[in-house]
């Protein structure tokens, strides 16, 4: 994933009210939550105003004019909205802490949803380290938004708008005064915290362009010398970690006017409201306790403002991060099953290419009118140079790619009438790659047919050749793979899938490469355990190394968008064309190596 696609995308061009809609709605499945934080917010946002006024209250109605039973009826008041407080927060911050969990729940779990069902085409065009990041930072930064956000917006409004309407009570011309400072304030901590967020994302970006500078430099040491690159290497660094000290220096000087920014402008409001507020108790229309209420109501109103102007910068992130998770859950699979597609047990029958086109990308036709019959239990070798389309073709058998003219069938049927989870769960597939998940090597070959019992397992595993092996390790079949467990050639990982297969029992068997990384011995295990899957199967095999598929019914030649030849070993050989060529080649080059390629006598290799 190329860094700018990810920069690009870091804030949102705009604050779009359909994608703001659509992270509300999150929270529609958890309304009962949602109105108990509701609550709690509104319970504090009251409850902190009420505290103001009731020490104006206290001033004066107890203490200035010496009323005790006034002063011990108003602490009773103290006590209960104390405790009222405490219940209320409780509210809002289980409410908001749960809502945030489950709604990163909600969307990992339909993300993940998404993921298994679209078709391969989107694969192809999205890159895995884009699909991780909607997956984890995005879900999270999502979830906090909806929840920790809203709440400190709302939590925010409510607290000034509850407090402006408590200092209207008290005096409505001192009132005025807020009414025209508190937007001013907001714009302005919003407008210092948008230009803090843009410093700190230039330093991090930064940051990590020098992480890579130093890591290619460090592994890549012998290469630089050798060119003799360090002063280059050093000049583009050097332009690296000033861009970086510059906007690390903009963050610090712009984070350092910000608070005093807006303790000067509260100040200056306190001022005025004491001067004002001086001048009308002087007249008579306030009392001490209403002016000294507004003076505590304006630096009440402080934190509420910085935090959100803080959510409010960052909220630009959060949708950019919405509509990443958006554009994913939208995602639509290319190939969708026919609402009247047939789910069939088998796969069995001929399999008939009828005018195939096919074209990735519009104007690069990898096929062009394709014509091809494969009697059931064929086996079917496809070779040719990289490139040509061998692949593609065993990807529309297993309609992981559709045709974009014409058809496909099997036993009569077009593909498109059957559904793909039935055409892809009678196919079997191993490739160049084996693909072995975490866990143990029971369990990877158990993959192929999950309700498989252990003696099949086993008996899968004798027929690929891949017992020998598994049982010589310490662990046997629970042997741990994957990053903490033992380490398997490309060889014992290919075994490992061909058993796999095997336990599957597909209709149709596909074979990508398979012995393409492997060494020659291990080559002579993996095609006594294919001479078995392959039995009165219909296969299709794709090999580099042409001793793989000298006992092909047919060998296909795919070159320049069709079939160049196609006929038996000794057909093929006779024609003299592409594939004798490239037969010639490889014997002449075995030869050297002192091994005839078809004829070899591969010695059993010796378990591990
Ligand atoms: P082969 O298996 O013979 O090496 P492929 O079937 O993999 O060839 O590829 C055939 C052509 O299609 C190549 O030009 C290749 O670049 C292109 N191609 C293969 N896979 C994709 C893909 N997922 N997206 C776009 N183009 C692809």
């Amino acid at each position: 994933m190329d860094q700018t696609f990810h920069e690009e995308e870091e804030f949102a061009s705009s604050l779009s009210r359909h994608t703001l809609l659509r992270l509300l709605k999150l929270n529609f499945p958890h309304r009962l939550l949602l109105a108990i934080y509701i609550g709690g917010i509104i319970g504090v946002a009251v409850m902190d105003s009420y505290y103001t006024y009731l020490s104006k209250r206290l001033i004066d109605e107890a203490i200035l004019p010496g009323d005790m039973a006034m002063l011990n009826r108003l602490m009773i008041h103290y006590g209960l909205s104390a405790v009222g407080m405490s219940v209320t927060v409780f509210g809002f911050i289980y409410g908001a802490g749960l809502l945030g969990e489950l709604i990163r729940y909600d969307l990992c779990r339909r993300m993940f949803a998404k993921l298994q069902s679209l078709s391969l085409t989107y694969f192809d065009r999205t890159p895995v380290g884009w699909l991780m990041a909607r997956l984890t930072s995005d879900s999270r930064r999502v979830s906090e938004l909806v929840s920790w956000g809203f709440l400190e917006m709302l939590w925010g409004s409510a607290n000034i708008l509850i407090a402006l309407g408590f200092m209207a009570a008290i005096s409505w011309k001192l009132a005025l005064i807020m009414f025209a400072i508190v937007p001013i304030l907001l714009f302005l901590a919003i407008r210092f915290q948008q230009s803090i967020l843009r410093e700190h994302r230039i330093v991090r970006r930064t940051n990590s362009q020098i992480t890579g500078e130093f890591n290619e430099s460090i592994t890549g040491i012998r290469v630089v010398k050798s060119l003799v690159r360090e002063k280059p290497n050093f000049v583009r660094f050097r332009r690296l970690s000033t861009e970086m000290f510059v906007a690390g220096y903009g963050a610090a000087w712009l984070s350092s006017l910000f608070l005093p920014s807006v303790q000067l402008l509260t100040s200056f409001a306190v001022g005025a409201i004491i001067w004002f507020g001086g001048w009308q108790f002087t007249l008579g229309d306030i009392t001490i306790g209403g002016v000294q209420a507004f003076v505590s109501y304006i630096t009440f109103m402080l934190f509420p403002i910085q935090e959100m102007s803080r959510v409010f910068a960052e909220m630009q992130q959060a949708v950019a991060s919405g509509e990443r998770v958006f554009s994913l859950l939208d995602a639509e699979p290319d190939i969708v099953d026919a609402p009247d597609a047939e789910t069939l047990p088998h796969m069995r029958g001929d399999i008939e290419f009828e005018r195939v086109h096919f074209a990735y990308e519009e104007g690069k036709p990898v096929f062009a009118n394709l014509n091809l019959y494969v009697r059931q239990g064929e086996m079917i070798a496809l070779v040719g140079p990289t490139g040509a389309g061998k692949s593609t073709l065993v990807n529309l058998v297993a309609r992981f790619y559709e045709p974009v003219e014409g058809v496909i069938r099997i036993n009569g049927r077009d593909l498109k009438a059957l559904t793909q989870t039935s055409i892809q769960s009678c196919i079997g597939m191993v490739l160049q790659v084996p693909h072995l998940f975490a866990g143990s090597i029971l369990d990877n070959i158990r993959y192929g047919r999950l309700e498989a019992s252990e003696a099949e397992i086993l008996q899968a595993s004798r027929l690929s050749g891949a017992h020998e092996f598994i049982q010589a390790l310490p662990d046997g079949y629970d042997s741990q793979v994957g990053e903490e467990g033992v380490t398997l050639s490309v060889g014992q990982r290919q075994l490992i899938s061909i058993a796999r297969a095997i336990l599957a029992d597909p209709d149709i068997f596909i074979m990508d490469e398979a012995t393409s990384s492997v060494d020659t011995m291990t080559e002579a295990l993996i095609q006594k355990g294919m001479a078995e899957i392959l039995q009165d199967r219909t296969s299709f095999v794709i090999a580099h190394r042409l001793s793989t598929i000298r006992q092909a019914d047919r060998i296909l030649v795919i070159r320049q968008g069709g079939i160049a030849e196609m006929g038996t070993h000794s057909e093929l050989i006779q024609a003299q064309g592409y594939y004798y060529d490239l037969y010639s080649r490889q014997f002449r080059e075995e030869k050297a190596r002192n091994i005839d390629p078809f004829h070899a006598q591969y010695p059993v290799p010796a378990t591990h």
